[in-house]
């Protein structure tokens, strides 16, 4: 079992799905975890279930509370090792169905508030030069998907967001990488039609759909000392799908 005693962690958008199933497995690593979540009841109801040590709320979108939330905890804890930008939102869009609004809302969470997350992390683990950073990147960021032209642009941002963080914070000790998940059971792919899930089941080798936990050992693999000498990748986790 990974060994994360005596690391802090922070997790956004860690209420359900990828980030709370995140959150759960540094915790049971040992690690003192803080989760965030746009809504405080469901952030603190999340970070019990969690065995966090404290929900708080935030918006990734809005950079300057990203900035406060990620000091103060650093502040409050001593330090922080760990954080994983979870928080992201996915839409469907045909090319010519694709309103403003789409793109605007989808480019500041995805892309903006994974930016402000990094930037803050990166800030706080400076000071001790060392630090573990997970994006959450995605499939559709690699390969593209018909119908997801926005979603996939902002998930390919966030996969370049690790690359270039990582050859930037390297020398800080600051170590950069993403996930990117196939189709993982959560509420952000719940609306996906049955014959649209059985189609993806039957083209991965691994014959199903992931779950939570599967990439959140991913993420705890990436943030812990087995990754030691491993920065500025994308990890797939997902059982073997190509789109
Ligand atoms: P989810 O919808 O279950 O959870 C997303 C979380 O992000 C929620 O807690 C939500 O409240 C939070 N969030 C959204 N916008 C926010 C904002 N502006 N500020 C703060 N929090 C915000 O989705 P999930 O499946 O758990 O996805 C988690 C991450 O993994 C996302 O970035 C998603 O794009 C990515 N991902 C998911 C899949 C999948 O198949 N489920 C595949 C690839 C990538």
């Amino acid at each position: 079992m990974t060994d994360l005693s005596g690391r802090v962690a922070l997790v956004t958008g860690g209420t359900r799905g990828i980030g709370l199933a995140t959150a759960k497995a540094l915790a049971e690593a040992g690690a003192t975890v803080v989760l965030t979540g746009r809504d405080e009841s469901r952030a603190k109801e999340a970070a019990a279930a969690a065995s966090a040590s404290a929900g708080l709320a935030l918006d990734v979108t809005d950079a300057k509370a990203v900035s406060t939330l990620v000091r103060g905890v650093a502040k409050e804890h001593g330090k922080l090792d760990i954080v994983v930008a979870n928080a992201g939102i996915m839409e469907d869009a045909l090319l010519g169905m694709i309103k403003e609004d789409l793109v605007d809302t989808t480019l500041s969470t995805n892309v903006a508030g994974t930016l402000h997350t990094v930037q803050a992390a990166a800030r706080a683990m400076m000071r001790k030069k060392t630090g573990a950073i997970v994006v959450l990147a995605s499939i559709v960021g690699e390969y593209g998907s018909a119908g997801q032209t926005v979603y996939a642009a902002s998930k390919a941002a966030v996969a370049n967001i690790a690359r270039s963080a990582a050859k930037e914070l390297g020398r800080s000790g600051i170590r950069v990488n993403a996930v990117a998940p196939g189709v993982i059971d959560t509420d952000l792919t719940a609306g996906l039609a049955e014959d649209a899930k059985a189609d993806n089941i039957a083209r991965t080798p691994l014959a199903r759909l992931g779950a939570a936990e599967d990439v959140a050992k991913a993420i705890r693999f990436l943030v812990s000392d087995e990754a030691s000498f491993v920065t500025g990748q994308v990890l797939g986790v997902d059982g073997g799908l190509v789109l």
